[in-house]
């Protein structure tokens, strides 16, 4: 992600993304980047403290999942990083939509 090139809609500058966050309110952060010509601001997305306990606990289970040989405890602890994911990207999305038009 650091470093991907990205065209400002407002200034047509090129630039390359460097994400910044800042706080919202008391557990909600907010991930951005701004267009270092015109100072634009564009939203990347918003966590909150369920959140990123969520993509902590996530990337645990991707580590078991890696140490792990037999397929058949593999195969169940996939689907519950996957069922984990969903819920992660609902819990963004219903972030998104409360806070991105502030
Ligand atoms: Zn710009």
């Amino acid at each position: 992600m650091i470093g991907m090139p990205v065209q400002c809609d407002n200034c047509k500058g090129g630039f390359h993304i460097d994400l910044q966050h800042r706080r919202l309110d008391d557990s909600v952060e907010e991930t951005y980047f701004t267009c270092p010509y015109c100072q634009t601001e564009y939203p990347s997305f918003y966590t909150n403290t369920a959140v990123r306990e969520k993509q902590r606990s996530i990337n645990q289970l991707r580590e078991r999942y890696n140490g792990l040989k037999n397929p058949e405890k593999r195969d169940s602890l996939q689907e519950r990083i996957e069922r984990e994911q969903v819920e992660v990207s609902v819990m963004m999305t219903e972030l998104e939509m409360k806070y991105k038009s502030n």
